[in-house]
């Protein structure tokens, strides 16, 4: 499905926040598809990192952050190592997070787990889960 883009919906502020924040030249990217196709979290995502690559570029925001590929991503790295450009998509993935978090919106409320998902889930994936999805 090709991309609809129009002037309004250009953010030059988001693609220099991301590439700010990830320290990526995101336009680097010529959108082979080679870091979806080692995702280990593809299966579960809407939009490729691929995709979500090209709507950075073209300052996409609402459809960057609204898509929820940054947080099925898992920070494995399979595609930081894989990239032909040297894109640290891994990176990218985590700016577009912070850029959310810093909005102080909590991808999870930690009071609205059960007492017994507390004691039975590993702590240190809970840590993780809360450094990760909180601001
Ligand atoms: S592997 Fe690199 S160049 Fe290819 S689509 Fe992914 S980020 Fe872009
Ligand atoms: S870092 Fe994220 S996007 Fe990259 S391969 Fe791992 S899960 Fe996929």
């Amino acid at each position: 499905m090709p991309i609809e883009i129009s002037d309004k919906t250009i953010k030059h502020e988001f693609i220099e926040r991301v590439s700010q924040l990830s320290g990526q030249d995101i336009f680097m990217c010529f959108q082979c598809g080679t870091c979806g196709g080692g995702c280990p979290m593809s299966g579960q995502m809407e939009t490729l990192p691929r995709r979500i690559m090209r709507m950075a570029q073209l300052g996409m925001e609402e459809d960057v952050t609204n898509s929820g590929t940054s947080w099925t991503c898992a920070s494995c790295h399979t595609c930081t190592a894989n990239c032909p450009r040297g894109v640290d998509l891994a990176k990218v993935m985590e700016a577009v997070r912070l850029l959310t978090l810093r909005k102080n919106i909590n991808m999870i409320d930690p009071s609205g787990l059960s007492a017994e998902m507390v004691r039975d889930l590993p702590q240190i994936a809970l840590v993780s889960c809360f450094r990760k999805l909180t601001s």
